[in-house]
């Protein structure tokens, strides 16, 4: 049980340390992805309201989908490129699954070879927040939504210009609508 933990770990920090941006792929462009600008399942969702939300941890296992709940508010990380984002190259805005916090523009998104969806800017300075990770023996920039503080991913050095930061985010976590044509 330990060691397969230890190989899942070993797995992970290498697919972490080695993710690096990459020319941008031609990726398959799924049809499925859905506009979920409103959705009465999730009493706390809002795309315009800002107001920080502070929910018990109770009341957010109440309303989000139990994979969401386990990454969003218990920190849980996706496996890589098996999340709907990571090579998804649609023209529109990401938002946070749990509360519908805008948080990136797909012009911000860019290809990396990490399996995750990656971003090097957040669509306003307020979109997230940032804490220090120091579990699974590294230091890391955790980065959370700003409204609802839900665990979106991690905070990288790597990522191309103008910003030469990584957002590297779980699909979980996000919530694509594109743009009115
Ligand atoms: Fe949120």
């Amino acid at each position: 049980m330990i060691r397969s933990a230890t190989i899942h770990l070993l797995l992970f920090v290498t697919i972490m340390a080695s993710c690096q941006a990459s020319p941008r792929m031609n990726a398959p462009k799924p049809d499925n992805i859905m506009s979920n600008a409103t959705n009465p399942a999730k009493p706390y969702y809002s795309r315009t309201d800002t107001t920080r939300l502070t929910l018990s941890d109770e009341e957010w296992k109440k309303v989000l989908s139990p994979d969401l709940y386990a990454v969003a508010r218990h920190g849980e990380t996706e496996r890589a490129f098996t999340g709907k984002y990571w090579n998804y190259e649609g023209l529109g805005t990401y938002y946070c699954s749990a509360c519908g916090n805008a948080l990136f523009r797909s012009d911000a998104k860019f290809a990396s070879t990490c399996g995750w969806p990656s971003f090097f800017e957040t669509m306003r300075p307020k979109s997230v927040i940032y804490r220090d990770d120091t579990t699974y023996g590294m230091v890391r920039t955790e980065v959370l939504c700003g409204r609802c503080d839900a665990h979106l991913g991690h905070l990288f050095d790597d990522g191309p210009p103008p910003t030469g930061k990584r957002f590297c985010m779980n699909s979980i976590s996000l919530e694509f609508e594109g743009d009115k044509k």
